[in-house]
């Protein structure tokens, strides 16, 4: 009898082959093929016969197949099949569906599932793109029929081309459900599911696969019945779990406490240019209160982009400095790294005392490095600043008390400053800084291993920025703009979403993270949700030609455009990634001490980089980018005391989420509300950009769906971590279960995050 850690390839129905093409999605054991959820279901309990079908409502058909044919329209192929019982018809059309051609004949069984329309002759009603499925003929293959007809029937995302789409994984789950009666064991506290109101481990899987008969479909389809319910909480819980033992057993690790005397609190003293807002003061001490702590820190400061979060780190840093350790601080890219390392140059000659500072980087010869690796070895230089190449060259620190990584590097990095370290050496606290302004909630509970600071306040002085929309027409009026502007001494930024037009549109490629950027979005959906048909067929004409790319502005083209036309006479410079860092340094220095009036650019500068001086950020091609990173280039400017704008300038075909990305930027310039709408229209995953933060890639639960059992996961969590074994409701063998379960979840799932 198989179990659930069966390798797949054992499981009937599978086999070596399957079992490769399986490995490629992830699929290992007969759990993960449990745990691949339908994406949606169909309701065939009752199919209807076609003489009591009313145009408006939803229904399921079963029917014969009788003709197709694609009909070419001048605006898109129309697939149109003909199906029918006895001498009623009813129509099936689908758009842009050339590939449907060929798959229909005569007599085939089909399935169809979707909203009946009215037709211009009264007895022959059609549905617009309907969800389908030929049915087996075959007389002898009755169990695929019993597991398609007739009950409430799971639809799945493939598992490799049609070979084993929705009827394989139907047929080979039936039959591994059945055989693996009484051998699914659960994982939680049979008490915790009980006072939750959620199901066993065997019973939800077995009926998320295949609902039992009156099972509400708009349930299922939200993934909220008891059985999704309980799958999607177990999933978080051992997320939470595991976050909590980590923060747990951080507690219990050796760090450095530092000491804040009198003469650390004159050394940062001495160096502050500005007086620090609350909100700095506040996250300062929270940091150094952990400092102090004999354990390692490990503490998440949020900040809006432009609140500050610089300085906080470099005192923290000179904290660490003042008790005799080195402070490494960590940029993504090269500009920030030189930047930082300018920047703490520059405060830090203020001081009485001497540090040394080195910067590290990928793009310094290899003497130089050499000489830099030397000096941080040796512990003569106090303050590191350098991008990854401080891990990628095996970089070994003499005393390291205090890392300041970007959010960026957080996974995967820690470890490795660990390794960094001499032997015998406390691990040194870890600072992560991220501007990607978290919904809290979210925060609290994905950062459960890390505490968490939030600046939430912006330096005085500031003026609004004021956000327009121009659309493409008006862009003279925009350089006009930029001109006077630049002749009252100020800078301006131009960016635009690619590189070079010539190159094929080539995306910058940092680019790629962000979905709002690949492409416009609405393309006609090859599934239509229920209901949504007439609508859908709307956008579809409305969003007609979605893989157009064509006139999209680049900015080496506008570079040259621009600097010959509407800016003739400025001094145009021109940033993107193909350059190399040197140039890229060269450059950026050269806006930031004023030579250059105009930047050209793609989002090379999005993270980070500041220069007061600057207040136009204009942005072309406006709709194409994601919220986040709009306002992140929003950010750049209102840096200074100056009024400063942003403008987005529109391209012809704005795409109704492109709308809403742009109104909201005009509307507000609250990173946090701004974070909320981009996290509903974009969805967890996709704002997260999964690689970026390394979050774990859920088999189940969705971060925006399930933000509320997420709290409740993470409540259970800390009360089974923090409850005494004694007055757990949960009994030894259960806990031990739990203990074994969670070992497995983020060995297995959650492999990038630091399971210690
Ligand atoms: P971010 O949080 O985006 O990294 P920075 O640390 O780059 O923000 O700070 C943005 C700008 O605000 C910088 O020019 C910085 O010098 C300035 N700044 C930071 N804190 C203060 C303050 N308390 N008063 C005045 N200006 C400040
Ligand atoms: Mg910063």
């Amino acid at each position: 009898m198989p179990g659930l850690e069966t390798q797949v390839m054992y499981v009937r129905g599978v086999g070596p082959r399957v079992a490769e093409m399986l490995a490629a999605k992830g699929i290992q054991t007969a759990e993960d093929l449990l745990y691949h959820l339908p994406f949606r279901y169909e309701d065939r309990q009752n199919p209807r016969s076609l003489d009591e079908l009313k145009p408006g409502e939803v229904a399921s058909v079963i029917a014969e197949v009788r003709g197709a044919a694609l009909l070419r329209t001048r605006r898109m192929p129309l697939f149109e099949l003909t199906i029918g019982q006895g001498r009623l018809a009813l129509k099936c059309i689908w758009f842009n569906a050339s590939y449907l051609e060929g798959k229909f004949h005569a007599g085939q069984t089909i399935a169809v599932y979707g909203k009946v329309e009215p037709s211009r002759s009264t007895s022959n009603l059609k549905m617009i793109q309907p969800q389908w499925e030929l049915l087996p003929d075959d007389a002898d293959d009755a169990e695929t029929r019993l597991l398609e007809v007739g009950r409430i029937t799971p639809v799945y995302e493939s598992l490799g081309g049609s070979r084993l789409a929705s009827r394989w994984q139907r047929k080979v789950l039936f039959r591994l459900l059945d055989s693996m009666r009484g051998a699914m064991p659960e994982c939680l506290p049979r008490a915790m599911l009980a006072r939750l109101g959620l199901p066993d481990r065997e019973t939800s899987l077995r009926e998320v696969h295949f609902p039992p008969e009156g099972t509400p479909l708009t349930e299922l389809q939200a993934w909220a019945t008891p059985a999704h319910r309980r799958l999607i909480f177990e999933e978080l819980f051992f997320l939470e779990l595991g976050l909590e033992l980590k923060r747990r057993r951080m507690r219990e690790r050796t760090g450095v406490s530092f000491a804040t005397t009198d003469t650390v609190r004159e050394a940062i003293r001495e160096v502050l240019p500005f007086h620090p807002t609350a909100a700095q003061k506040r996250t300062l001490g929270e940091i150094v209160q952990d400092m102090r702590q004999p354990h390692p820190m490990r503490r998440l400061l949020q900040g809006d982009v432009g609140s500050g979060k610089t300085i906080v780190a470099l005192q923290a840093m000179l904290v660490a400095m003042e008790n005799g350790y080195q402070a490494a601080m960590m940029a993504p890219t090269e500009i920030l790294a030189t930047q930082h390392y300018l920047a703490a140059r520059k405060l830090l000659e203020r001081s009485s005392r001497s540090y040394r500072i080195v910067l590290l980087t990928g793009s310094l010869d290899e003497d130089r490095k050499r000489q830099t690796r030397g000096l941080i070895n040796r512990g003569e230089a106090q303050l590191i600043i350098g991008t990854h190449a401080l891990i990628e060259e095996k970089v070994e620190f003499d005393r390291l008390g205090l890392v300041v990584v970007d959010e960026q590097h957080r996974f995967g990095v820690l470890q490795r400053f660990k390794l960094m370290k001499k032997p015998n050496q406390p691990e040194p606290d870890v600072l992560v800084m991220t501007a990607t302004p978290i919904p809290r909630t979210l925060a609290l509970s994905l950062y459960g291993d890390l505490d968490v600071s939030v600046l939430d306040e912006l330096p005085p002085g500031r003026t609004p920025i004021v956000t327009r929309r121009v659309p493409g027409e008006r862009a003279d009026e925009v350089w006009e703009f930029v001109r006077k502007q630049v002749a009252q001494g100020r800078q301006a930024y131009i960016v635009y979403p690619v590189i070079e037009g010539a190159k094929d549109d080539q995306p910058e490629l940092d680019f790629s993270h962000d979905e709002a950027t690949a492409a416009p979005e609405p393309v006609p959906p090859k599934r239509t949700r229920k209901g949504k048909t007439a609508d859908l067929f709307l956008s579809a004409k409305l969003e007609a030609n979605p893989t157009a790319k064509s006139g999209l502005k680049s900015a080496v083209d506008m570079h040259e455009k621009l600097r010959t036309g509407p800016l003739s006479g400025l001094r145009v410079g021109l940033l993107h990634g193909r350059l190399d860092a040197d140039e890229k340094e060269v450059i950026m220095r050269r806006f930031q001490r004023g030579e250059i009036d105009v930047l050209v650019a793609t989002t090379v500068i999005e993270v980070g980089v500041d220069v007061p001086n600057a207040t136009v950020m204009v942005v072309e091609h406006a709709e194409r980018f994601g919220l986040a990173q709009l306002h992140q280039l929003r950010g750049r400017v209102g840096r200074g005391a100056a009024k400063s704008y942003c403008i987005l300038v529109t391209g012809d075909r704005v795409s109704p989420l492109g709308e809403e990305r742009l109104n909201a930027m005009v509307r507000t310039q609250d990173g946090f509300e701004l974070a909320e709408l981009d996290l509903s229209i974009r969805g967890p995953g996709e704002f997260f950009g999964t690689r970026q933060a390394g979050l774990p890639d859920f088999r189940v639960a969705n971060l925006l769906r399930d933000r509320k059992l997420l709290e409740v996961a993470k409540l259970e969590a800390a009360r089974f971590v923090n409850t005494d074994p004694e007055k757990s409701e949960a009994t030894e063998a259960e806990r031990a279960s739990v203990r074994t379960r969670l070992k497995e979840a983020w060995q297995r799932r959650y492999g990038l995050v630091e399971a210690g």
